[in-house]
């Protein structure tokens, strides 16, 4: 277990597989405990069985993150075990491809929710206790497209765009507070994203994309920079994607 993370408590969302799964491991082998959440309560049990195993310690709680009550009772899970949360990591997430006319008003609603509404709870559920003790970190996982629109992502661009405004205007609402918020904004990732709804399991362009974990390192050095500092944005993309 590292050091530079000891100490601190997190919180990941999205954990259940993917960017998420692999930044919990990552802030843990830097010595964090961790409370990883997502709906998928088997996969999140696994994940915090291999966190224990790395010698720290480590909460799995089942939660649909659009909804209101389940943060809540996520937040007062993660306080009554570990008393406060040092870093909040915004990272579950959905996206469906396709031209506006492919997309109808319940796909708006699952990807505005997923990506910002969850967004939104988790932050105001757990950015008090930050404010309150002078110190934290809030990291959104947006991505490319939350810096540019691009063709066939227009609704996923318009979540991923509300996460970085809202970050932006965060911010402003923190930095004198010692509270520090950073994006993360990367290109394709091989994980199991927009399967069925824009990417199919098995496509060797997955296999150009970058890793999961490459992201994690990029979330870890969001929070690990010198007290002065904060990293505000990191855009990333494949070798394989043109800017
Ligand atoms: P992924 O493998 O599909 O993982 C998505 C995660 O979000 C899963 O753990 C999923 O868990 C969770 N999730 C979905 N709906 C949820 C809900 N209602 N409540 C709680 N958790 C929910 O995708 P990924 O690539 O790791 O994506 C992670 C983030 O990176 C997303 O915000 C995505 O927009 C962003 N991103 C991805 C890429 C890429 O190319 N992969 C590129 C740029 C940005 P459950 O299903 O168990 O709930």
């Amino acid at each position: 277990m590292g050091e530079l993370l000891k100490d601190k408590v997190a919180v990941v969302t999205g954990a259940s597989r993917g960017i998420g799964e692999a930044t919990a491991l990552t802030l843990a082998q830097a010595g964090a405990d961790v409370i990883v959440t997502a709906r998928n309560g088997d996969e999140l049990a696994a994940l915090a069985e291999r966190l224990a195993r790395m010698e720290v310690a480590a909460l799995p709680v089942a939660a649909d993150l659009t909804r209101e009550e389940d943060v809540d009772r996520l937040r007062d899970a993660a306080l009554t075990r570990f008393g406060r949360v040092d870093i909040l990591i915004n990272n579950a997430g959905v996206g469906k491809y396709g031209p506006l006319s492919a997309l109808s008003a319940a796909d708006y609603d699952w990807m505005m929710n997923t990506n910002m509404r969850s967004s939104f709870l988790c932050t105001s559920a757990f950015l008090p206790g930050m404010l309150a003790r002078r110190q934290g970190w809030v990291v959104f996982v947006s991505s490319v497209a939350g810096l540019k629109g691009l063709p066939n992502e227009s609704v996923y661009c318009a979540t991923k765009f509300a996460q970085m405004g809202f970050a932006q205007a965060l911010d402003y609402e923190t930095r004198e507070q010692g509270v520090k918020v950073s994006v993360v904004a990367p290109g394709g990732v091989g994980t199991h994203f927009a399967f069925g709804t824009g990417r199919t399991p098995g496509d060797p362009a997955l296999d150009a994309m970058m890793d999961a974990k490459d992201v994690a390192e990029a979330v870890l050095f969001a929070v690990t920079q010198p007290p002065k500092v904060r990293v505000f944005l990191i855009g990333m993309r494949p070798m394989s994607e043109p800017l």
